[in-house]
């Protein structure tokens, strides 16, 4: 099993890694990091840089978040070298990842979820590392920017963690389409990150001020933060009828969405169970007892309330 990786060197300088695809059907870090590699080619490159557009070839194959052996990518890190073909992709860009200085893995809420375009890194207990992550983030420039539990393992920022190389992810919508203003903005993310770590001049993509344009900045340690998949869980199958928008700010108890059966006769209200900003909403109709409809960012007790910005949106 080789992952398909383009790499390019102009000399020395630091190794930046950039990864899309983990799971099959998130086709915007796909679509930007192919063009990204176009425009990499006609410019000067301080260092190293290597980018896989489809990490998990056999996933994006099937159109599915997942592999033919039905394991998640972002749950097998670091994988195995004899081990079934998701464990062997995660063994071989485990490498990958511990060859780099810096890493970047670009995500989006697949065909299930739309996701808030958001840029997200572990409270890593080394503050070298941490300040790192945060300036990347910062640069990367999405409206909203997470730090983490640090504990969670199997994905591949716990293979960078562990090998400390400072690392960010980014979700940008999903739903099974192509987002082209989350290509552009993955686009320009990725050249702006490389420009703050050195690799690339900077493109002048600064505000006119001079400065990064800022998301709003949310750490949060608690134990299984930026774990999405276990919120406001289905109590029964259906159908999904979102309530709430995208980005939204949600008191507590307010709906989420509703679930109905087949026939109309059950009608169940999924409440928020906390105040916050809508950051995840199904987007798949279908929804299974025990999956997750969307995930509400926890207002913080003594913070003022999350208000997120708009976002760039796709012309209709
Ligand atoms: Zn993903």
């Amino acid at each position: 099993m080789t992952v398909a990786a383009w790499t390019r060197s102009d000399g020395d300088g630091p190794h930046a890694l950039f990864t899309g695809g983990v799971h099959g059907d998130e086709y915007e870090a796909m679509a930007a990091l192919r063009a990204l590699i176009g425009e990499l080619a006609s410019r000067t490159i301080r260092g190293r840089v290597t980018i896989i557009p489809v990490a998990n070839a056999p996933a994006f194959d099937a159109a599915c978040r997942t592999g033919p052996d039905g394991m998640d990518l972002a749950r097998t890190f670091p994988g195995k070298t004899d081990g079934t073909v998701t464990e062997r992709i995660a063994a071989e860009l485990t490498e990958h990842i511990r060859s780099a200085d810096f890493y970047i893995d670009l995500h989006s809420g697949g065909a299930s979820y739309f996701v808030y375009p958001l840029v997200g890194y572990t409270l890593h207990p080394d503050a070298r590392v941490l300040a790192a992550q945060r300036r990347m983030a910062r640069a990367f420039g999405l409206p909203l920017i997470w730090g983490t539990d640090p504990r969670l393992n199997g994905r591949s920022l716990s293979a960078a963690r562990d090998a400390g190389v400072p690392a960010i992810y980014a979700e940008y919508l999903g739903g099974g389409r192509l987002s082209d203003a989350g290509v552009r903005a993955y686009m320009r993310g990725c050249r702006r990150v490389l420009a703050e770590c050195g690799l690339i001049g900077d493109d002048g993509e600064r505000e006119p001020d001079g400065s990064l344009s800022q998301g709003r900045m949310v750490e949060d340690a608690r134990e299984g933060s930026g774990h999405l998949q276990t919120r406001h869980t289905a109590p029964i199958d259906g159908f999904f009828e979102p309530r709430a928008r995208l980005g939204a700010r949600l008191g507590p108890g307010e709906p989420l969405g509703e679930i109905v059966d087949a026939l109309g006769t059950h009608r169940i209200t999924i409440p928020a169970a906390h105040g916050g900003a809508v950051i995840a909403i199904r987007a798949l109709p279908r929804v299974a007892r025990g999956e997750s409809v969307g995930v509400v960012l926890d207002e913080i007790d003594g913070r003022e309330p999350l208000e997120l910005p708009e976002w760039p949106r796709d012309p209709l």
